[in-house]
């Protein structure tokens, strides 16, 4: 009974920001359970070649989520090619590590829009059109989202993941009539290219040092979580935020 819980055949995954990190592994995990995914990215390139190697069952197709026409347009042409769509999980994301004092106008904007607006926009569109019975959403937000982890700088960040947590409580509150499903889950230091980009090499030593199992999380730790939350094995759960952070915020 628990293992079929699991199952996602049948369904209709979308994942945004799906190309690398942990939405690649999302799109692992959520394929190995049976789900036809599509991955919805920016990049191209690395989109296109993942989707092929899973050799059948995962569409790319191109979606910029701070473009909410093309959202509307992606999530109806989905819809219309697969009968609906069952899941959504939003992993697109960007960071900003500037100081605040130095932070531009256009920086906030950015990180603002592509993580707090863009999830809510993807979240309602996928909504308009999940099937009859419902579906789930999971966003990934972040444990940034719940503390402001000094002494890194990252005011525009924990803000727009502070908005993707209250957001999703607020989504779960209203869908679950349509019987949505709406959870996050707030990942700790995980190693990928957005913990790389513009980060000085010692801060991932901070980060280790901070984490009490000892390392950064990997995708794929985060993925399996995710496929549980998009699944039947957790129909009781929604408006939960989720920390998985190997006991950061824990100190
Ligand atoms: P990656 O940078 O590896 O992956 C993010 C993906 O999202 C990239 O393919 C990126 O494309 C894409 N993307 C960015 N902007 C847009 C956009 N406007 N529209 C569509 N796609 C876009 O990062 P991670 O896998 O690490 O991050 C995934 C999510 O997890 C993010 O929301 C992040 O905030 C969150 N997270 C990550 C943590 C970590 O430590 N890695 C910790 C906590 C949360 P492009 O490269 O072209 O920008």
């Amino acid at each position: 009974m628990y293992r079929e819980l699991l199952e996602l055949n049948g369904k209709v995954a979308v994942v945004t920001g799906g190309s690398r990190g942990i939405g690649l592994a999302v799109v692992s995990a959520l394929r190995e359970f049976g789900a036809h995914v599509v991955i919805a990215d920016l990049l191209d390139e690395q989109g296109e070649a993942a989707a092929a190697s899973f050799g059948g069952g995962v569409e790319y197709v191109h979606l910029d989520v701070t473009d909410s026409r093309s959202v509307e347009e992606m999530f109806a042409d989905v819809a219309s090619r697969h009968g609906g769509v069952d899941i959504l999980v939003t992993s697109a994301g960007i960071a900003n590590h500037q100081p605040s004092l130095e932070l531009e106008r256009d920086a906030w904007d950015r990180v603002l829009a592509v993580n707090a607006t863009g999830t809510f926009w993807c979240a309602r569109e996928a909504a308009r059109h999940m099937r009859d019975g419902g579906g789930s959403i999971v966003a990934i937000g972040s444990m940034s989202g719940e503390i402001a982890n000094a002494p890194q700088r990252q005011a525009a960040y924990n803000a727009s993941k502070g908005a993707v947590h209250l957001a999703v409580k607020s989504l779960a509150i209203e869908f679950a009539e349509q019987g949505i499903r709406v959870n996050a889950v707030a990942p700790g230091y995980v190693g990928t290219e957005l913990t790389k980009e513009g980060v000085p090499e010692d801060w991932w030593d901070d980060w280790v040092r901070r984490t009490p199992i000892g390392r950064l999380g990997r995708p794929e730790e985060i993925a399996s979580l995710v496929a549980f939350l998009a699944s039947d094995a957790a129909s009781y759960m929604t408006g939960s935020i989720v920390l998985i952070d190997g006991g950061y915020a824990a100190w």
